[in-house]
């Protein structure tokens, strides 16, 4: 067995000295972090944030949300914010040295509000009984107010942290405060701020404008200056039609391959298993789900436009991706030959990753690309 793990530590030696791709990992919690590093992970591509409103969190949020006064939003923000930066803490200092992407808040509305059906139930009931309760009712007003069809393509990343004042202000103040707390106490905080779901230039420049304003604003406060960098996911068709714009406003860009080829075929992400996908599958349309292996003709065709013109536009953008296909075998091939920066998957699938990006460097697949 000894024989076998310093066969396989040669092989992952030989690849990752081949490999011109870099390998991260989407890691949220300290201990994924932590994890994802002893896999050999250079970095986080995608630190999710939306678990973090969750559980006993998920009140401040329902109360921001549907506040109705300047004060009820300050105060459900103030509640939030000495939470978040200890999250961002925990990750900087697991991480520390090594590029940690943060995505602002991305989660479908309806995780954070109340359920329409069951409120309206409570509040029919109480009004049967002859009672009345008003909280109840201000509420089911705001949460019809805000209910949609279709949240994944609703009230989501961007869209969410322009309606909602101040969330996404709270959020880089937060990442801003625990760089520094990490900085005074000797660590190395990299931070990378990413907002999720653009498909105009316009809402990145608005929120990179804000970031800016607050990132200064402790800089003054702490006396440390944090450089971090602003980008974008790339995750809608429009936002890779237009990568040229919007590479004007961004650092870099990250990939977001699950929402791409949810937008790009026009089916939904959480209805894979639906009747007509193993019709799809029998019948040979795609040989696998292209939510497992990158549809390179179309996803694919988008990626290459968007890396094309991004680079054009601004020379030293940082290109990643971090949606499933990240880790990949097969997909990781192809954002080699593409020209991308790195990769980034879950902690576990970093060593496959690494070991493939090593292999598509030896093929010399788009060798002289860039
Ligand atoms: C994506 O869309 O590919 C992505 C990485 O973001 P999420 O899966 O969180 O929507
Ligand atoms: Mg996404």
């Amino acid at each position: 067995a000894d024989e076998l793990v310093r066969a396989v530590d040669r092989i992952m030696k030989h690849a990752d000295a081949k490999r011109r791709l870099r390998v991260r990992a989407n890691a949220d919690t300290p201990e994924d972090s932590a994890r994802a590093r002893r896999f050999g992970a250079e970095g986080i591509g995608l630190c999710r944030t939306e678990h973090m409103f969750l559980g006993e969190r998920r009140k401040h949020v329902e109360r921001l949300i549907l506040a109705d006064t300047e004060a009820e939003r300050e105060e459900a923000l103030a509640a939030l914010l000495p939470l978040q930066r200890q999250d961002f803490i925990g990750i900087f200092e697991a991480m520390d040295g090594l590029p940690v992407t943060i995505r602002l808040l991305d989660p479908p509305l309806h995780e954070f509000l109340p359920d329409l059906t069951e409120l309206s139930v409570r509040v029919a009931v109480a009004e049967a009984r002859g009672e009345k309760n008003e909280d109840d009712l201000r509420l089911l007003q705001a949460v019809r107010r805000l209910h949609e069809q279709n949240p994944m393509l609703g009230l989501r990343g961007v869209r969410l942290g322009l309606v909602v004042p101040g969330l996404f202000i709270m959020q880089v103040r937060a990442i801003a405060e625990a760089a520094a707390e990490r900085r005074k106490a000797g660590g190395d905080p990299r931070a990378e701020i990413m907002i999720p779901l653009v498909g105009a230039v316009q809402e990145l420049e608005i929120i990179r404008e804000e970031s800016e304003r607050v990132l200064a604003e402790v800089a003054r406060e702490t006396g440390i200056e944090l450089d971090a960098l602003i980008g974008t996911m790339i995750e809608l068709p429009r936002a890779a039609l237009t990568a040229g714009q919007i590479a004007e406003c961004a650092q870099f860009f990250s990939f977001g391959t699950n929402d791409l080829t949810q937008t790009t075929w026009g089916f939904s992400r959480d209805d894979v298993e639906a009747a007509f996908f193993s019709t799809y599958l029998e019948k040979g349309i795609f040989g696998v789900s292209p939510f497992e292996a990158l549809d390179r003709d179309g996803v694919g065709r988008l990626i290459r436009i968007a890396a094309e013109e991004g680079r054009a536009a601004r020379p030293d953008l940082k290109l990643g991706v971090c949606g499933e296909h990240g880790g990949d075998p097969e997909s990781v091939h192809f954002f080699h030959e593409v020209g991308l920066d790195y990769v980034s998957c879950s902690p576990f699938r970093v060593p496959v990753a690494r070991l493939e990006a090593g292999r598509a460097a030896v093929a010399g697949e788009g060798s002289d690309s860039r």
